[in-house]
C-alpha cells in the first residue's frame, strides 16, 4: 500500500523539498503539517506536486493546544501514520529579547524542541500501529548542536546544563528563559533545541524500539544556506553565507538534494545515510551525563507539558 507520512514545516525549505521528492515516488501521501495553509497550498503547488499527493493540516508548534488539535485532525482522518517527519523550526539569531510561545515557553526551544516532543509522544500510539515495515519517526537535528563539529564549536555553544531554566518553565518570568539558567541568547537557544531533538529520538529510541519496532532516528541535512531559516539574520551574513558554504567550507547541499537525501534516507536507498550524523557525538555539558541529563530533560518536560 501507498504510505503516509507527516511532515510539520512542510511549506517551505527542506520540509517542501522532501514532501516534493516524497510525492514524486508515488509510494507515499504526504501530509504537509503546516501553520499557514494558503502559503503551503501555493507552495505545493508551485513545486508541481499533484494534489492527489498531499494533504494540508493545519498545526501550530507553538501552540500545544494547536498540537493536540492535529493529532485529533489526523487520527480522525482515519489515515494510518507510517513515517513522521518533525521538521520545522525557528532560528533567532540575533533578537535581544525573547519572544514566547502560547504557553509561555520561549519561542525556539518552544516550537522546536517542545512542540515536537508533545507531538511525537501523542502520535507514537499510531505509529505503533502501522504496519509499514519501516515505520519511523525522525527529527531534523544539527550539526551545530555538535560540539566536536566545527560547527558545533562556534560560539555560543549549545549546553544544557543543569536544565534549570527548563525545569522552572523557560517562561522568562520566574526564572531565565534559556534551558541552562543563563542570559537570553538567541542563536544558542536554537542549539539547545536541537540538542534536545537528537536526545530525544536516542532515548526514544532507547526505550520503545524494541517492542513497538519504530526507528527512532535524528539526521543533518547539509547547510542548506538559502532557506528561510535564515530570514531573521542580518543580510550581510544572508548574502555571504550561501558562498562561503559553498566554496569555502564545502557544507552547502541545495533544497532539492536535501530533500532528494531525505527521500532517500526514509526508503532505505541510496547514498541519502551519508549525510546524516549520528547522534552518539552529542556532547552534553561536562557536570551531566547524557542519561542523567535525559532525565532530567523528562521531568523538567513533564513540568512543563501536562500531557
Ligand atoms: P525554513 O525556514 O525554510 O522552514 C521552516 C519551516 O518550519 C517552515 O515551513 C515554517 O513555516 C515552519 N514553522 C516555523 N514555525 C512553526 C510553527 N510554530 N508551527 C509549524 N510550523 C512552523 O527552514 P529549513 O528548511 O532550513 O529548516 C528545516 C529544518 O532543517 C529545521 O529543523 C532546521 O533546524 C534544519 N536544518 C537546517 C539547516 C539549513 O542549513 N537550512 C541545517 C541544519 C538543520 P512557515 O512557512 O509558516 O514559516
Amino acid at each position: 500500500r501507498q504510505g503516509t507520512v507527516v511532515i510539520t514545516g512542510a511549506s517551505s525549505g527542506l520540509g517542501l523539498a522532501t514532501a516534493k521528492a516524497l510525492a514524486e515516488t508515488g509510494k507515499w501521501h504526504v501530509i504537509m503539517a503546516c501553520r499557514d495553509f494558503l502559503k503551503t497550498e501555493r507552495a505545493a503547488k508551485s513545486v508541481g506536486m499533484a494534489k492527489e499527493d498531499y494533504s494540508i493540516m493545519h498545526l501550530d508548534l507553538a501552540s500545544l493546544d494547536s498540537v493536540r488539535q492535529f493529532v485529533d485532525n489526523f487520527q480522525r482522518s482515519g489515515r494510518p501514520l507510517d513515517v513522521l517527519v518533525c521538521n520545522a523550526a525557528v532560528y533567532f539569531p540575533t533578537a535581544k529579547e525573547p519572544t514566547y510561545t502560547a504557553d509561555g515557553f520561549e519561542l525556539s526551544v518552544g516550537t522546536n524542541h517542545l512542540g515536537h516532543f508533545l507531538l511525537s509522544r501523542l502520535l507514537l500510539v499510531d505509529l505503533n500501529k502501522s504496519d509499514y515495515p519501516s515505520k519511523r519517526l525522525v527529527i531534523v537535528g544539527s550539526i551545530t548542536g555538535n560540539t566536536n563539529t566545527l560547527a558545533g564549536n562556534v560560539p555560543p555553544k549549545a549546553n544544557l546544563g543543569d536544565m534549570r531554566g527548563l525545569a522552572a518553565g523557560l517562561n522568562g518570568l520566574n526564572t531565565s528563559s534559556m534551558i541552562d539558567g543563563g542570559e537570553f541568547d538567541g542563536a544558542k537557544a536554537y542549539k539547545d533545541s536541537k540538542v534536545c531533538n537528537m536526545l530525544t529520538m536516542q532515548e526514544f529510541h532507547r526505550r520503545y524500539h524494541e517492542d513497538t519496532g519504530i526507528t527512532f532516528t535524528s539526521l543533518y541535512p547539509g547547510c542548506i544556506a538559502t532557506t528561510g531559516l535564515f530570514r531573521e539574520h542580518i543580510s550581510l551574513f544572508r548574502t555571504l553565507f550561501p558562498p562561503f558554504q559553498k566554496y569555502i567550507t564545502k557544507g552547502y547541499v541545495s533544497e532539492e538534494e536535501a530533500g532528494t537525501h531525505c527521500e532517500n534516507f526514509f526508503c532505505f536507498r541510496g547514498s541519502g545515510a551519508t549525510s546524516v550524523i549520528s547522534i552518539t557525538t552529542i556532547k552534553l555539558s561536562e557536570s551531566c551525563s547524557r542519561d542523567v541529563a535525559f532525565l532530567i530533560l523528562l521531568q523538567a518536560i513533564a513540568s512543563c507539558i501536562k500531557t
